[in-house]
């Protein structure tokens, strides 16, 4: 066996003092495509692909979009350091399931006045004003419930450190902040899920996010030019127009929103197997037995309950809070309905392998931290959320795509959610574990709970890290 460290990612700069084309990932990508038909080591492949690069940079472009080997490309990442980009386009970007990112939090970090005007506002400057004026309004407001909450965490919670007392205010305090406020992230993203991400933001139409998408493909094609193709906005949008459909079924006609609003029911169970603890116990031992899937699920289902308790001992035997659950928690799938605020689906849709639908609702209907009512300032926050609401709504249709912006972190949304349970253990642990976000937090006890009910044995260890290490 031979094992060689063909590369990694450096820091830019030492890249760039090679001053050499061949510095690219393009030679990666070139040499592990010719694996699958050369007799040739793989090193000995890299040599040749450093030693003839536009020969490399042909066989990329033959091999990932006329032959369609598109997997090719995921050998070459990118490390991208985006600054100053709003909270709305992170959405977009974040979308990204074959990505990684890391980004700035309104948790830990207190944001001074810094969002996003729009590029669509130049052309009409009284909106741009009013604009400018709410959003300043919302900053400073956003400063004096920050004062206000970290004073009265101080003879609330005296025996916090300034540090986690501070932390507690800004968590509540940026509910108020809103999604044009400018954030950075890091972003890991190979050149293949990069040309998907290309794709997507050339279809948004924002301007800010047409910048990005200028931005990101001449950098990126200036370094890889043969790994990204369909960058570009193709008229698929796989939506329906319901203007055009003419049928008015689809749209609430009176107090919209008041049926979804039901807060005490913010998680919906939509659908869930019908034997989940039989079907989990099924692909676990079909891995390992004779039968085939039928007639193992068959005998699973005869097993008398005293062994069938057996077989769950051996499967959570030794089980820590940091392990993955087997593969086999993924054959049974939970879909859900549920009603959170801008500032819990940041964090929920980070989850990147589960389905994922998410709705606006009106952004005037808010859900503000019970924290807010304490230092007396829901009117305050009430009557700015109406006063964006109200601007967003007026705006002229040619200006209406900038909406999202005014929409608060504490503005409500929908979200269809379908997620496995494998993938619920993993959200579960991280978002009921005490170091959660309170909104999330919420969220992940009541999918657990719901869910134990439903799959008693399956979902026995469904608990947060810090419960799960004080068993
Ligand atoms: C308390 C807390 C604080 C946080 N603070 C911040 C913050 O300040 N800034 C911030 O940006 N985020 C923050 N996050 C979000 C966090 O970084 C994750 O993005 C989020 O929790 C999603 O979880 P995940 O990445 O483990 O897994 P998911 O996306 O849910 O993926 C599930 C699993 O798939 C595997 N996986 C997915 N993608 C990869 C990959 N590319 N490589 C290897 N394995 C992969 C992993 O095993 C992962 O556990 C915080 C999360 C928590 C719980």
């Amino acid at each position: 066996m031979k094992l060689i460290i063909a590369g990694y990612n450096i820091d830019k700069s030492l890249i760039d003092s090679l001053n050499t084309e061949t510095a690219t990932p393009e030679v990666i990508s070139a040499a592990y495509a010719r694996i699958s038909r050369s007799s040739k080591d793989i090193d000995f492949l890299r040599d040749e692909a450093i030693s003839e690069i536009s020969k490399a940079r042909a066989s990329n472009t033959n091999i990932i979009f006329d032959m369609g080997h598109s997997s090719v490309a995921e050998h070459a990442v990118f490390n991208l350091d985006l600054i100053g980009v709003s909270r709305l386009l992170t959405d977009t970007i974040q979308r990204s399931r074959l990505a990684s990112f890391t980004e700035k939090s309104q948790r830990y970090v207190t944001f001074s006045k810094d969002y996003i005007v729009p590029e669509e506002l130049n052309k009409y400057p009284k909106y741009k004003k009013q604009y400018k004026q709410l959003m300043d309004q919302l900053f400073s407001e956003y400063e004096t419930s920050f004062n206000a909450l970290n004073e009265y965490y101080k003879t609330a919670k005296p025996k916090l450190k300034p540090r986690d007392r501070e932390a507690l205010a800004k968590e509540d305090a940026r509910y108020i902040l809103p999604l044009s406020t400018k954030t950075q992230m890091g972003i890991t993203i190979n050149a293949r899920s990069l040309e998907n991400l290309l794709r997507r933001l050339a279809k948004s139409p924002l301007a800010e996010a047409k910048e990005l998408h200028h931005e990101l493909y001449s950098q990126v094609s200036a370094i890889a030019p043969s790994l990204i193709r369909y960058t570009e906005d193709d008229g698929y949008m796989g939506k329906i127009d319901l203007e055009k459909v003419g049928y008015t079924g689809f749209l609430q006609q009176e107090l919209p929103w008041m049926e979804e609003l039901d807060m005490e029911n913010k998680l919906k169970v939509l659908t869930s197997p019908s034997n989940p603890d039989d079907s989990v116990l099924t692909a676990i031992i079909y891995q390992q037995g004779e039968l085939n899937w039928s007639d193992t699920n068959e005998t699973v289902s005869r097993l008398p309950r005293l062994v069938k308790q057996q077989l769950w001992n051996q499967v959570y035997h030794n089980l820590k809070a940091w392990h993955k659950v087997p593969r086999a928690f993924e054959t049974i799938d939970f879909s859900f309905e549920l009603t959170f605020s801008e500032s819990c689906w940041a964090q929920f849709k980070r989850h990147r392998f589960c389905t994922m639908l998410r709705k606006g609702g009106n952004s005037a209907i808010c859900k503000f931290p019970d924290s807010i009512a304490t230092i007396g300032r829901t009117q305050m926050w009430e009557s700015l959320a109406s006063s964006v609401s109200n601007f967003a709504f007026n705006l002229p249709s040619q200006l209406r795509v900038i909406a999202p912006y005014c929409r608060l972190n504490s503005s409500l949304l929908f979200v269809y959610a379908k997620m496995n349970l494998r993938e619920i253990y993993h959200f579960i642990r991280l978002r009921s574990d005490e170091h959660a976000q309170w909104e999330i937090k919420e969220i992940s006890h009541l999918m657990a709970n719901r869910i134990i009910k439903i799959a008693p044995k399956s979902a026995e260890y469904l608990c947060g890290k810090s419960e799960f290490c004080r068993h």
